[in-house]
């Protein structure tokens, strides 16, 4: 998949449908000084995977924010490069593929439980990230399973279904009972997928390849061999490891790091106008001074200087803990 590019990559792969605040730009200042430090290629990947709900002149606020921070990138939507489209609008016939793959194995099933039901069918607790634990309630029973009509699935009760992936089926078919991989801030993560997480969406009611499914894909598709995020996506990298698992490509070497707090102890929101990027680009402070605030306590050389950052930049535990920066 990765013909003609020798180096890996670190990447920053926002979501756009509001703001950066300061927790998006530390995740993006690290992930890229963790890159250079490696002498690894740099890619902005815009997930704006459902266009509708990207809010006019977000995408060019998020540019504008990247800029300012100083944070350049060898690839991105704007110029491109040898593995684009780097925005996710544009790559919904390689997500289509990534599905059949899958379909190929008999792994997916419909469903169009909608989430009343999943919250009303199990006593599971739920998984955090993704809402309840679905119960399986649409899952066919064993035995050997047909290839889907992906492009042409039947109504549910009136209803488009969304694509699950029974996962004790994938897990099987990949002879392990648990998904582990070793996390280069957390350690070794490890999680019994289908108790903990149960089947997951792959691809929503309206069409649209579920974010685990084109995040994990682009990983690998534009050889982005590190991947820094905020330690909120662990469960989903245990999701993506297993779907890489069964695509048969290798792994990324995973960092998830502490959150940002903001001044009530609470992760910070795309509602926390304060400490938006934006606020503070256009308020005259100095993009050293917010580069500074964002590797405070790092054991960095305190200039905000890019180059001494990434000279003496390392990942690892230190950046487990979840950081208060004071607005
Ligand atoms: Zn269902």
């Amino acid at each position: 998949m990765t013909d003609g590019v020798s180096v890996g990559a670190g990447r920053f792969a926002p979501t756009p449908t509001g703001r950066l605040h300061l927790g998006n730009a530390r995740t993006a200042l690290l992930a890229w000084l963790w890159a250079r430090r490696h002498g690894l290629r740099t890619v902005l990947r815009m997930e704006d995977l459902d266009p509708l709900a990207v809010p006019p002149g977000c995408v060019a606020r998020i540019y504008a924010d990247l800029d300012w921070l100083g944070l350049t990138y060898d690839e991105e939507p704007r110029w491109g490069g040898p593995l684009g489209p780097y925005q996710q609008s544009e790559r919904a016939a390689l997500y289509d593929g990534a599905l059949e793959s899958l379909n190929a194995m008999g792994l997916l099933y419909a469903c169009a439980c909608s989430r009343k039901e999943v919250l009303q069918s199990t006593q599971a607790p739920h998984a955090h990230d993704e809402g309840p634990i679905y119960p399986g309630t649409c899952r066919p029973v064993s035995g050997p399973r047909s290839r889907l009509e992906l492009l042409d699935l039947p109504r549910i009760g009136g209803r488009r279904p969304a694509l699950r992936i029974d996962v004790a089926r994938a897990l099987e078919r990949l002879g392990i009972q648990t998904v582990r991989f070793e996390d280069q801030v957390r350690g070794s993560v490890e999680l019994d997928v289908s108790k903990d997480l149960g089947d997951f969406v792959v691809r929503r009611a309206d069409g649209l390849a579920a974010y685990q499914v084109a995040c994990a894909f682009d990983d690998d598709a534009m050889s982005c061999t590190q991947v820094l995020r905020g330690s909120d996506l662990v469960l989903s990298a245990v999701r993506q490891v297993l779907l890489l698992s069964l695509w048969g490509r290798p792994l990324p070497s995973y960092a998830h790091v502490g959150l940002v707090l903001g001044r009530d102890g609470e992760r910070l929101s795309k509602r926390d106008d304060a400490l938006a990027l934006e606020t503070l680009r256009t308020s005259g402070l100095a993009a050293t001074d917010v580069r500074r605030r964002l590797t405070g306590g790092l054991g960095l050389p305190d200039t905000g200087d890019l180059a001494a950052l990434v000279a003496g930049f390392e990942v690892g535990p230190n950046l487990a803990p979840d950081v208060r920066l004071e607005g």
